[in-house]
């Protein structure tokens, strides 16, 4: 079964059940790469939205970025994909609620925010990989101004 969204192989069957009618199995599958989940049988179900880049430019809204750009903060560390998960999730069902769309910049502080409360290894490093400062005194500067 392959993933939808990266086209990844491995995906495990995290759930079976029959149907309402007991005339179907509905699976649930997560990607043992992208953590994407997604049932057999129906729809996929993804959060849709438009993401405004620093540019000015704006773009489809790809979860997969932001699961790549948390696994970058997150290489070593132990974590557990399901909170990770519903990190993202819970996430996703905000930026989602604003019609006008959001920005990749509330995007990159939202998910620093989470990672502060899960991994504090992970935030630092997030917060040098993801957003570019000059040096350490800038560094902290901003740590200061953004999140304490
Ligand atoms: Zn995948």
């Amino acid at each position: 079964m392959k993933c939808p969204k990266c086209k990844n192989l491995d995906t495990k069957v995290i759930d079976s059940r029959m149907t309402e009618d007991w005339k179907a199995v509905r699976r649930r599958r997560e990607c043992e790469k992208c953590w994407a989940r997604f049932t057999t049988f129906e729809r996929l179900e993804f959060v849709s939205f438009m993401v405004t880049k620093s540019s000015g430019e704006s773009e489809q809204y790809d979860r997969t970025k932001v699961v790549n750009s948390m696994m970058k903060a997150l290489v070593k560390r132990k974590f557990n994909p399901d909170k990770i998960e519903q990190i993202i999730n819970t996430l996703e069902t905000d930026w989602a609620q604003n019609k006008q769309g959001i920005t990749s910049k509330r995007i990159g502080r939202d998910i620093l925010r989470k990672l502060r409360d899960l991994d504090e290894v992970a935030f630092l490093r997030y917060a040098s990989i993801y957003h570019n400062h000059e040096n350490v005194a800038e560094f902290i500067k901003f740590l200061e101004e953004e999140l304490w």
